[in-house]
């Protein structure tokens, strides 16, 4: 399988889409068919393990990867989960699922993909005989930064460089970071929000002088952002997964359509979902979440993306995003695979801000995608109300989705022509990680310190704590720089030295 850059030009390898990480002028790579999966391959997923399932899915893509090494590659990442499951769906009610993505390493389902990216970056170096050593740069809202830092960490040549809004990112995650271990890493806060960083990042990406001065010094530069391929890939598995599941457990007959809530922030996590509907999966509708920061909602609503709007800060730091990357592969999907129009987009959105698709596009997109947000006060009555009637403590970037998904099935439901379907709320975070704002939702109440929130929300829910948070309380931070958003190539050269 060869992939293409939503911007045009030739197509390349899957090795070189994971090395390259971004195509040539910014432009983001998308498989150049996009392979089918047969009634009879998913009756065949049914009886697989989830590492299994996943390497099914990998080896539609990555076809020059050996299958048999995949296989036990993905079965070692996952093995450092929680549980026998790295993807369980949690039935809540009839007709109400959970798919928890947060039992991996750093407790978020950032971890699904950057647990296996490792290895695809490692493995692809060696297809193309790459000698130089590999820069992962990597601009975070809070939880691919952590994820990929344990992910790549020690890992023989290859260095991770993560950036992070040093206002944006919630206590517990900044600590995360900062006390990561490992020769080969470096953690930076940048002043400003997760799109100023996402931004100067991305311009490293694109010029042509800093990939000349990091060659120079022996250089390679690659991203463990959503906007690799090898972590959009990995993703799409537990969608496959999460449908088996439904049909293996009878919840419904396989063909029947299920529904997927997924909060959004850079749109990695729901395009995947879209890909697997892409590839045959049946997948009624995907419902996009936002917070407060709701450029997606109107979007999807309205068919025009304004990046021009008041940026918050809200108890769902992960989706405190403006500019979501990930979008750029839809547009280029729905407008027909029409780069010109994708690079003419992409420019009105970098300047005047704002773009605008077509009635058609809108109409296509609006007979799969359901888009709406959750308020600060939504969320929070939703994560209270929901451990109230299930007795089952949401993250609050969970109890987003969950507000959306209760209000799209509410539609549903008066609609008398429309066939009840299963809803699965995708579970992007375990509570702990953030825990001073579901200690909040939960009680009514603040609690300064994020430890003291574990121990508290653990004696009201008596949910297990990860092992990987507590250890946290007696690490030193190892990192405390912080820069503007114009120095970040300088930190860069400085840590490759
Ligand atoms: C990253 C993240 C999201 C948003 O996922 P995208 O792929 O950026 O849309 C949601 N919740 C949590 C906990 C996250 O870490």
């Amino acid at each position: 399988m060869k992939f293409i850059s939503t911007r045009g030009g030739s197509a390349v390898s899957g090795a070189e889409a994971i090395v390259r990480g971004m195509a040539e002028g910014g432009g983001l790579y998308v498989p150049e068919t996009i392979p089918p999966v047969s009634a009879e391959e998913l009756n065949a997923m049914l009886s697989m393990n989830y590492p299994e399932r996943a390497a099914f899915i990998l080896g539609k893509f990555f076809d020059e990867f050996p299958q048999e090494e995949l296989l036990s590659e993905l079965e070692k990442a996952y093995a450092r989960f929680d549980g026998d499951d790295p993807a369980p769906l949690v039935k809540i009610e009839n007709g109400l699922f959970l798919l928890e993505l947060f039992h991996g390493p750093t407790c978020a389902f950032k971890d699904m993909a950057l647990s296996v990216l490792p290895y695809l970056l490692r493995k692809s170096c060696g297809l193309l005989g790459i000698k130089e050593q590999v820069l992962i740069l990597t601009a975070t809202s809070g939880d691919t930064g952590k994820a990929a830092l344990e992910g790549f960490r020690d890992e023989q040549g290859i260095k991770v460089a993560v950036f992070y809004p040093d206002e944006g990112v919630s206590k517990m995650q900044k600590l995360q970071m900062a006390t990561q271990d490992g020769d080969n890493v470096d953690v930076v806060g940048v002043k400003g929000n997760f799109d100023d960083c996402q931004a100067a990042v991305k311009k490293i990406f694109r010029s042509r002088e800093c990939e000349e001065k990091l060659r120079e010094k022996g250089v390679l530069l690659s991203s463990a952002n959503s906007i690799n391929i090898g972590r959009l890939v990995p993703q799409i598995a537990y969608y496959f997964s999460a449908y088996c599941d439904l049909v293996s457990s009878e919840q419904i007959a396989m063909g029947d359509l299920a529904d997927f809530a997924v909060p959004t922030g850079n749109f990695g996590n729901i395009l995947a979902g879209y890909y697997a509907k892409r590839m045959g999966l049946p997948i009624g509708t995907l419902v996009c979440a936002s917070n407060r920061n709701n450029a997606l909602t109107d979007f999807f609503r309205k068919g025009t993306y304004d990046k021009k709007r008041p940026f918050y800060r809200t108890m769902s730091p992960s989706m405190d995003i403006l500019v979501s990357s990930n979008l750029e592969r839809l547009l280029f999907e729905i407008s027909g695979r029409d780069s010109a129009l994708t690079i003419e987009r992409m420019k009105a959105l970098a300047n005047p801000g704002r773009y605008s698709i077509r009635a058609e596009e809108l109409k296509e997109l609006s007979q799969t995608f359901y888009a709406g947000f959750a308020s600060e006060e939504d969320t929070v009555e939703c994560v209270y109300e929901f451990f109230e009637e299930f007795n089952y403590p949401l993250d609050t970037h969970t109890g987003v989705a969950m507000h959306v998904a209760r209000g799209y099935c509410r539609k549903r439901a008066e609609d008398v022509n429309a066939e009840p379907r299963p809803m699965v709320v995708v579970s992007t975070a375990s509570p702990y990680k953030f825990p001073q704002a579901v200690y909040y939702a939960l009680t009514g109440n603040d609690v300064k310190d994020s430890f003291k929130g574990i121990k508290r929300i653990h004696l009201i829910t008596a949910m297990k704590v990860p092992e990987s948070l507590k250890a946290l309380r007696y690490k030193p931070p190892r990192f405390k720089t912080v820069v503007a958003p114009d120095k970040i190539f300088e930190e860069v050269l400085n840590f490759v030295g």
